[in-house]
């Protein structure tokens, strides 16, 4: 059972003021009111229950456990026991969640409070957190016992749980903090420990981490960008640099790629490596997001009048926590509507890791922005295991292809296979490719032999400032030099893909795809 010692006293005050009655009548009003009590007490109680238990799995809530963190850190730190705090995450609930059910998600975080209880000691005290973060008060840790704790939790994790007869393997992430009493504040401790389950995450989830000095000097990096970026944003330092995507058989620039950059004060250019991930997590990404999306579709209503009736697309890298934004669809038709460009022209990336493993809402408002013309892209596609069956029912019309493949595309045979088969399953599934990252003619070449129609890199063009692109909108970045680079545009003809195509049918055929419907895209 869950522990939670409960400090705070119940004190009643019964004032009888009935001198009126006789004597039986006034024993039995007494009587009365001694009932009544009872009653209160006990309804009282059940409610300080309620209040500080979590009704599915019955751990003690947060404020439970943050009141008891607080006791523990006032206490006398003469025996020199620690406190320890672990911080307890599930690695794929959401997955559980969506795929299985909220009912088999409920059952997999009671079997979850189950599981980390048998691992806990008698003065333990489990909290269920919110969502399936649940986290443990290590009152009398020694130095290595709240990481202990921790490996026996990752441990209790190896077998599946079982929910409504299927076994669901779930993994979880540890992270742990500990300090003396009186030397931090509770808030910091639980601050620490979420720190060091972030790590945990980052490194590869299914583990455990410590918090300790290099997190926290990461810590403190990631709330100095973070400050630094609200300053940025209030004093325009973010801009946005634009990458042309090249036709491949004819050399014209047919879109071209908005890309974020800050121009900080005294570090100079940050990449847009260095501080996304940070506005994701703070949420400032949904201003920068909004930013870069007016902008971006502004610039593209210049350049359309600059050249008009040449098609061109602007891709706009959009973040889960922009889409998931109720707003979101609002500020998309109020883009298109107050530019006035074609939503066929405005194509949004998505990355795969996002798509995969997007929740139903994000989906359906992937779908709702697909309904109002605009185009969605899978970015950075081949680097996670998509679900083949997935990728059939996404509304993505365009994928692109990710520049790890593209890399050694003359040099490995591996990667030419795995371009290959990308491009012959965007063929068969009716999708638009976009290879990303192009540095050399060789790949160029290749790229359009197996039969890619787009593709973006260095070769062509790095990102560059809006006044570089309007002159390349009205010649060709390259020309496919020889019979041999041209050989195979036609590739869905050619000897490599009718290869894969062959294949790639026969396994569309049998998961029921719709086959080689192409759809008509801005590119
Ligand atoms: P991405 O969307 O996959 O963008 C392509 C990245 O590859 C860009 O890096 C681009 O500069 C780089 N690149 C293009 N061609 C080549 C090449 O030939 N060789 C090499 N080595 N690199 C090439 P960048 O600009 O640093 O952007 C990194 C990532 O940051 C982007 O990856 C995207 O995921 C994210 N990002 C950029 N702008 C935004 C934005 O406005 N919003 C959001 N949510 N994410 C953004
Ligand atoms: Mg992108
Ligand atoms: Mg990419």
């Amino acid at each position: 059972m869950p522990r939670l010692r409960p400090n705070a006293p119940m004190a009643f005050e019964v004032i009888a003021r009935e001198p009126n009655a006789g004597a039986s009548g006034e024993a039995s009003a007494l009587s009365g009111i001694g009932s009544e009590i009872e009653h209160l007490r006990g309804v009282i109680a059940r409610l300080m229950h309620t209040t500080a238990h979590d009704p599915l799995t019955g751990l003690p809530t947060r404020s439970a456990l943050l009141e008891q963190l607080e006791q523990e850190l006032k206490r006398d730190a003469s025996d020199g026991a620690e406190i320890a705090v672990l911080f307890v995450d599930l690695d794929n609930f959401k997955l559980v969640n969506d795929s299985l059910g909220h009912g088999s998600g409920d059952a997999v975080l009671c079997e979850m409070a189950s599981r980390i209880i048998d691992c806990m000691g008698s003065e333990d005290i489990a909290s269920r957190f919110g969502g399936d973060e649940m986290v443990i008060l290590h009152s009398h840790a020694s130095e290595h016992s709240g990481v202990a704790l921790g490996n026996r939790i990752l441990a209790a994790f190896v077998d599946p749980i079982v929910v409504s007869g299927k076994e669901v393997v779930v993994s979880a992430s540890v992270g742990v903090a500990r300090c003396k009493p009186g030397t931090k504040s509770a808030e910091q401790l639980l601050r620490e420990a979420d720190t060091a389950l972030y790590a945990a995450k980052d490194r590869g989830r299914a583990r455990l981490e410590q918090f300790n000095d290099e997190l926290h000097a990461r810590a403190e990096k990631r709330m100095q960008i973070e400050s630094d970026l609200r300053a940025a944003l209030r004093q325009s330092q973010l801009f946005v640099e634009y990458q042309p995507q090249v036709r491949l058989k004819d050399g014209c620039v047919v879109g071209v790629e908005a890309l974020v950059r800050w121009r900080h004060p005294e570090r100079g250019i940050i990449p847009p490596g260095d501080f996304i991930p940070v506005a994701e997590d703070c949420g400032l990404i949904v201003r920068i997001g909004r930013e870069v999306l007016w902008n971006s579709c502004r610039q593209l209503a210049e350049w359309t009048k600059l050249v008009p009736g040449r098609p061109l697309a602007m891709t706009v890298n959009v973040s889960p926590r922009q889409v998931a934004e109720p707003g979101f669809i609002a500020e998309i038709r109020e883009v298109l509507a107050e530019t006035g460009i074609d939503p066929a022209s405005l194509c949004l990336e998505v990355t795969e890791s996002v798509m995969m493993s997007a929740r139903q809402e994000v989906m359906g408002q992937l779908d709702e922005i697909r309904q109002l013309g605009v185009f969605i892209a899978i970015d950075d596609f081949g680097t996670e295991h998509s679900s083949l069956s997935r990728l059939r029912d996404m509304p993505a019309e365009v994928l692109k292809i990710d520049r790890s493949f593209i890399d050694g595309l003359s040099s490995e045979p591996g990667d030419t296979a795995i371009v290959s088969s990308i491009l012959s399953l965007a063929y068969a599934m009716g999708k638009h490719t976009i290879a990303e990252g192009v540095e050399k003619r060789e790949q160029a070449a290749m790229l359009l032999r197996m039969g890619c129609e787009v593709a973006q890199g260095y070769f062509f063009s790095r990102p560059v400032a809006a006044e570089q692109i309007a002159p390349m909108l009205t010649r060709s970045l390259w020309q496919p030099r020889s019979a041999l680079e041209l050989h195979g545009t036609h590739l869905t003809e050619g000897p490599v893909r009718r290869g894969h195509r062959y294949f790639i049918d026969e396994f569309l055929e049998h998961i029921g795809a719709p086959m080689g419907s192409k759809v008509a895209g801005p590119l």
